[in-house]
């Protein structure tokens, strides 16, 4: 069956039944768009003619669209139709989620910023492990100098108890609130990608791992610069992400 169809006022076709169909699959012509065909009296708008598809719609979980079954692929426990495919691929590959949550996520610069005020309230911690130290220099004789491994035995207390309150501190806040105190003042939590609560495995290991990436020369931090979902290598890691406006 030969159509004729209208765009932009101007006749055009003819086009066979396929050819139209896919014109309909692609957008260049949709349901308000007026065909002709012979035998018909007027020329009728698309959608008015157009049968309902056979069987039930898909709806494809990223553009949220109604496609014929036959049109989808079974994709991340859903159905994804063949435009949207070869994205969702793309983000699982990445270790994405399928679709885009749609959060709004922190980038570097403010995550340094809470970084530096959750460094300036544990480092208050880290000189009171220093007194010990200088306990020791302070007690030394003028003339041997400090006894040596006494000073260094209490330097390197002061090194594991700075590490490890810091670890205690961004672990506790992490599984009580979601967020430490620098990133509560920027209004930023810290989320798993896939939901559920942090344990204490994961808030100390997520620590560490982030000791892990500023061990990189700062390059696992970096990485949040240029990530579609602002993952830091800790956040690749740990599976977690930093959202803002919380
Ligand atoms: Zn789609």
């Amino acid at each position: 069956m030969s159509w004729y169809y209208a765009v932009n006022g101007q006749q055009a076709g003819p086009v066979e039944d396929a050819e139209l169909q896919s014109m309909a699959m692609a957008g260049t012509v949709n349901a308000s768009t007026l065909v002709w065909r012979a035998g018909m009296e007027t020329w009728a708008a698309l959608g008015t003619l157009m049968a309902p598809p056979a069987g039930p719609l898909e709806t494809c979980l990223q553009c949220k669209q109604g496609f014929p079954a036959e049109q989808t692929i079974p994709l991340a426990g859903g159905a994804v139709c063949a435009g949207c495919k070869s994205v969702v691929l793309q983000r699982m590959r990445e270790g994405l989620a399928p679709v885009a949550s749609g959060k709004k996520y922190a980038g570097f610069w403010i995550r340094v910023i809470a970084r530096l005020i959750d460094n300036t309230i544990t480092s208050v911690a880290g000189y009171v492990f220093q007194i010990p130290m200088f306990i020791v220099l302070a007690r030394s004789d003028k003339k041997a100098g400090p006894d040596l491994p006494w000073f260094l035995a209490m330097m390197a207390l002061a090194v594991v108890a700075s590490l490890a309150t810091a670890a205690y501190y961004e672990a506790w806040f992490i599984r009580k609130k979601g967020a430490t105190p620098g990133k509560m003042i920027l209004g930023l939590k810290v989320i798993r990608a896939r939901g559920g609560d942090f344990g204490w495995g994961l808030a100390v290991g997520r620590y560490f791992a982030f000791m892990l990436s500023g061990m990189l020369l700062y390059f696992g931090y970096f990485m949040a610069g240029w990530d579609e979902e602002k993952r830091a290598l800790h956040d690749r890691i740990c599976d977690t992400r930093v959202v803002a406006g919380s």
